[in-house]
């Protein structure tokens, strides 16, 4: 099985032509449509490299086409990795070289139309520590998001699934107010750990609440006819940098978590139950009256923690599964549960009390009785994984983690 985790490097925009990548990126999406359109005043090697992809088998790149004619289409290109030892992998002619002697990236002729043009980015330590669990960067693309350039680099890893040790993770992911919770249950099947995982919430609540006062204050000066004065412009600066924050900020959280929860699996070697049932949690949200705005950040990045998460199992080669697991109704006799104060749930028929995160692990303890340890299978393949042989196009490749920032 092969596993496929990728990563965007922002490259320096004044060392980019954005119109000239604009330009490879709608060849590109030529490309995808059969056409060979050799264009004069552009680079062969970069078209021969285009249209190379085309008839090669196993493109990455060109598993699916792109729906729409003038749709920005991410720029295939090779690479060619010069190890520390002084060996080389991949392609001669290739146009990205990862230098790990130099720890560099060199981008040769995508960035600029100009002859023998090219830009020296830093490595990455993501790159780093794929490379030292045994992946290889084989592919990049070269684009740009919200016109801004980035180079994509692509990490591929064959990996053979761990046999289960018996433990189990059951991870319910739910609104940032109530974070992700996850419990682990040992082979004799008894609750070893639970946690809930939640961002500082007094954090996001005050950025929040900062940026709605500013927003309400602008809102003032706009009827006031004075938006384009430097105290609205201001405000509108305050404001953005606000929301951004509160973005990036649960960003960070979901990567980190979902990160630490792999490494936790891995060393129990530990199957994965995933419930991501964010619908509930959205109707959730919807009946504790909150603020549109504020339940749009609650569930931000929600999604993509699950992406994130079920990518990096793959790449780690852990079994995992999704599975609905209730936390309104009973595991014990199937009722429905009532609400208690301070989010515990009860069940009238039968007496089971829980905190309502809590449930879900005790769901999973009834959903898996006994701990399937099978050392002999042979067949041991991720439960819920898509993984295969097939080429798989970039969009599959699963969320795009970002590069960690060196503080
Ligand atoms: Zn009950």
């Amino acid at each position: 099985m092969i596993a496929r985790r990728a990563i965007l490097i922002r490259l320096p925009r004044d060392k980019c032509d954005v119109n000239y990548i604009r330009r490879l990126m709608a060849l590109t999406n030529l490309a995808h449509r059969g056409f060979e359109v050799w264009v004069p005043d552009l680079p062969k090697s970069i078209q021969y490299q285009i249209y190379g992809f085309k008839s090669y088998k196993n493109s990455l790149m060109f598993g699916t086409a792109p729906k729409r004619w003038f749709a920005k289409t991410w720029v295939p290109l090779k690479t060619l990795r010069v190890y520390g030892d002084g060996t080389r992998k991949g392609a001669t002619d290739a146009l990205v070289i990862l230098d790990f002697k130099k720890n560099v990236i060199k981008i040769h002729q995508v960035c600029k139309n100009e002859p023998g043009y090219s830009i020296e980015v830093p490595m990455p330590r993501w790159v780093v520590e794929r490379v030292n669990e045994g992946g290889d960067i084989k592919y990049a693309m070269i684009g740009l998001k919200n016109d801004k350039p980035y180079l994509a680099l692509v990490a591929e890893r064959v990996v053979e699934p761990y046999v289960p040790s018996g433990c189990r993770l059951v991870v319910d992911v739910n609104a940032w107010n109530n974070g992700v919770a996850y419990g682990i249950i040992n082979p004799s099947n008894k609750i070893a750990e639970y946690s809930p995982l939640r961002p500082n919430l007094r954090l996001i609540d005050t950025w929040y609440h900062k940026a709605e006062k500013l927003s309400k204050k602008l809102g003032k000066l706009k009827r006031l006819g004075l938006d384009s004065t430097p105290e609205a412009k201001g405000l509108r600066r305050e404001i953005k940098a606000l929301r951004r924050k509160v973005y990036a900020y649960l960003r960070d959280f979901a990567q980190k978590k979902a990160h630490e929860l792999v490494m936790k699996a891995l060393r129990l070697r530990a199957e994965v139950l995933i419930d991501d049932m964010i619908e509930e949690s959205r109707r959730e949200l919807l009946e504790m009256k909150l603020p549109r705005g504020l339940r749009k950040v609650y569930l931000a990045e929600t999604r993509r923690f699950v992406k994130l998460f079920t990518t990096q199992l793959q790449w780690y080669g852990v079994p995992y599964e999704f599975k609905r697991l209730p936390s309104t109704v009973c595991p014990i006799c199937g009722h429905k549960l009532i609400q208690e104060r301070g989010r515990v749930m009860a069940c009238t028929n039968c007496g089971f009390k829980a905190p309502r995160d809590k449930v879900p692990i005790h769901w999973a303890l009834k959903a898996m009785p006994k701990a399937k340890v099978s050392p002999l299978d042979e067949s041991p393949m991720p439960l819920g994984s898509t993984a295969t042989h097939e080429p798989t196009p970039i969009a599959h490749v699963g969320e795009v983690e970002a590069p960690r920032r060196n503080t």
